[in-house]
């Protein structure tokens, strides 16, 4: 199928992966992607802080960008343990992922803090991936589309001029659970309705939709064959090349 979003395939490492082991993925993603279709996908790696700088450097002949999976709002400033945009600019990075549903359980990260976030890294020149998705408890309680329409609404309040969003339902990551097509098609389709009605329709029909949840090479193909399904964030999957151009090979074929 063809669209006029062209997909995008994100890999977030989390905390996984030192400097040699980034160094082989690294190496057998550029001597794999045109091989796989890369040319038709656009692919973002989201390694942890201290692995961004090499990574970006050792895929500078590469169309691969690279994002930090986290970012402050504040320029500067005492904030122990955070990373600025500035610092993610000069590392390299070109994206950031924005309310990642580990940083909101592991750090009590608000619908609002993320909104400050996606807004910030647009500012300093990033594009966020901004990660909205219900838990299990909200799904089996029927209020998936009310969790999905607030987080939206707090994160895009700051109007960020640009962004992605990625749909991860929260029972999906790192389980082995994955949403069907159908269910993850209804949501997407949700979230396009609803940017329609936030920033109009020539927008929403722009916007690339992720989606994220134990996401591998073997659903991606029936997964991306839905009509509002843009591409994937990946996090276990992500971890081995030969996955990882899997997927990108999948996704190219939706383009
Ligand atoms: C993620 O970290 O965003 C994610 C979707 O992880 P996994 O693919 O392992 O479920």
């Amino acid at each position: 199928m063809t669209s006029v979003r062209k997909p995008l395939l994100g890999g977030n490492w989390k905390m996984h992966k030192v400097r040699a082991e980034a160094e082989e993925f690294c190496k057998a993603l550029a001597a794999g992607i045109s091989s796989a279709g890369g040319a038709d996908v656009d692919v973002v790696l989201f390694p942890s802080s201290p692995l961004l700088h090499g990574v970006a450097r050792s895929l500078e002949e590469t169309a691969v960008e690279v994002g930090g999976q986290d970012v402050h709002p504040a320029a500067q400033g005492a904030h122990t343990g955070d990373t600025s945009v500035a610092q993610l600019v000069d590392a390299g990075c070109t994206w950031t992922l924005c309310g990642h549903s580990e940083r909101r359980a592991d750090h009590g990260e608000t619908d609002e803090q993320v909104g400050a976030k996606a807004k910030a890294a647009v500012e300093g020149g990033l594009v966020p991936l901004i990660c909205i998705g219900e838990s299990q408890e909200e799904r089996e309680s029927g209020r998936t589309f009310e969790v999905l329409e607030r987080q939206l609404n707090a994160a895009l309040a700051p109007r960020p001029e640009r962004f992605a969003l990625a749909y991860e339902p929260v029972w999906a990551i790192g389980t082995g659970l994955t949403a069907t097509p159908e269910m993850a098609q209804e949501a997407h389709a949700f979230l396009r309705e609803l940017l329609a009605d936030l920033l109009g329709p020539e927008v929403a029909a722009v916007k690339r939709i992720l989606y994220g949840g134990s996401a591998k090479p073997e659903n991606v193909g029936a997964l991306s064959a839905q009509p509002d399904i843009d591409g994937f964030l990946v996090g276990g999957a992500s971890l081995d090349p030969e996955k990882f151009l899997a997927m990108i090979e999948g996704c190219s074929s939706r383009a």
